[in-house]
Formats: C-alpha cells, structure tokens, sequence
C-alpha cells in the first residue's frame, strides 16, 4: 500500500491537491474535516458533539478523532492506499496511526508538508469564506485554528522528519505547479 499524509495550515490547499492525488495515483481519500462536517449535518450523536469545537475552529479530542479515523481505514480494506487529509493533526494520533497501520503491516510512505505562510492563509481563506459558508472561517476563529496550528499539529513535523517521510512542497502558487512538485516527490518515493 501508498499511505500518504498531506500536511499544512488550514488554507494550505489540502483539499485540492487531494483531489488531484486521488485521480492519479487512486488512493483513498480520509480527510478528518470532512467526515467531522458530514456528521455535523447528518446531526448523528458523533455530529452533536463535535459541532460546538468544530464552529470555534477547536481540535476535536485525539480519541473521538482516532477513532473516527481507524473506522474508516477498516471500512476500506480493498483499497491500495490512503492519503490522509487533516490527520495527523497531534503527536498523540500520528504515534497512534503508526501503531494502527504497524497492527496491519503497513506504515505511512510519505508526508508532504505544504507549506504557506500565514498572511497568505488569511487572505486565501477571507476568499473562502465568501462561498464556503464555513462558520469556522470567520476571521476571529480562523486565528484560533491557526493558533491550534502552531501549538499542537506543528509538532507533527520533526515526528516524521525524524523518520525520514517528510518532504516540504512550495504552497503558494499555481495549483498545477503546486501539484507538478507533488507528482515528482510521490513518483520518486514510488520507484524507490
Ligand atoms: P482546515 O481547512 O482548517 O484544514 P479541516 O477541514 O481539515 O480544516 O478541519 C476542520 C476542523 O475539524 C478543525 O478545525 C478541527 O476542529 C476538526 N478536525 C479535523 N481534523 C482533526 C484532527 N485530526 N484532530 C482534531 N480535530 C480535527
């Protein structure tokens, strides 16, 4: 299997670049928003509980995430990879991913970190917010997201960079460049 993590700020163009991963390499996609905001709107008991911290661009509690998450991975056991959208977004769940993927003889291949600094990411997700209808890109919960950034998910990145996964990508530009860079760093940890 591929595992990939794709890594950033919010804003960074995760969503995007994922969107592009999936069609070319065929992985499947886990992006730990997303399925936050499906429960949210499908109210489900999982919904009610995160919808408060979700508004307030507040991490979700890494047990109520990590399990979110390993249900996931168990629901798709056909696929040949995952890439990992949003998670790991703490210490605590990139050890606990590792554990899990080890249980099934697998491991992450390759984390990208996009990287885009944070004028850029207020300005881009100010644009969002204009159709996104996100409650969490107002401008005072962006700075509490980005904030939850900087205290607990950047840590997340001498993690891997201590185990030789980490390759840093150049956020800001055209998407297709953006992804050329992707493509490279992928094909080559493929034809390792
Ligand atoms: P962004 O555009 O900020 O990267 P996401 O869609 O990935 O946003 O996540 C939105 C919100 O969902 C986060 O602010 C957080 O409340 C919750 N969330 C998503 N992934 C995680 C995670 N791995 N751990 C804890 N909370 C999470």
């Amino acid at each position: 299997m591929f595992n990939l993590v794709i890594f950033g700020p919010p804003g960074a163009g995760k969503g995007t670049q994922s969107a592009k991963i999936i069609e070319k390499y065929n992985l499947a996609h886990i992006s730990t928003g997303d399925m936050f905001r499906m429960h949210i709107t499908q109210n489900t008991v999982l919904g009610q509980k995160v919808k408060e911290l979700l508004s307030e661009g507040i991490l979700v509690p890494d047990s109520i995430t990590i399990n979110m998450l390993e249900e996931e991975v168990n629901n798709n056991p056909d696929v040949s990879g995952f890439i990992f959208d949003g998670f790991p977004r703490t210490v605590a769940q990139a050890e606990s991913l590792d554990v899990f993927l080890k249980a099934k003889n697998e491991e992450i291949s390759l984390v990208l970190q996009l990287d885009v600094n944070e004028d850029e990411i207020k300005q881009r997700i100010a644009e969002r917010k204009k159709v996104s209808g996100r409650a969490d890109d107002d401008e005072t919960k962006l700075i509490r997201r980005i904030d939850e950034y900087f205290q607990k998910t950047v840590h997340v990145l001498p993690y891997y960079e201590k185990q030789g996964k980490l390759i840093k990508i150049e956020g800001v530009g055209a998407i297709d460049d953006i992804f050329a860079n992707i493509t490279k760093a992928i094909d080559n940890q493929l034809n390792r």
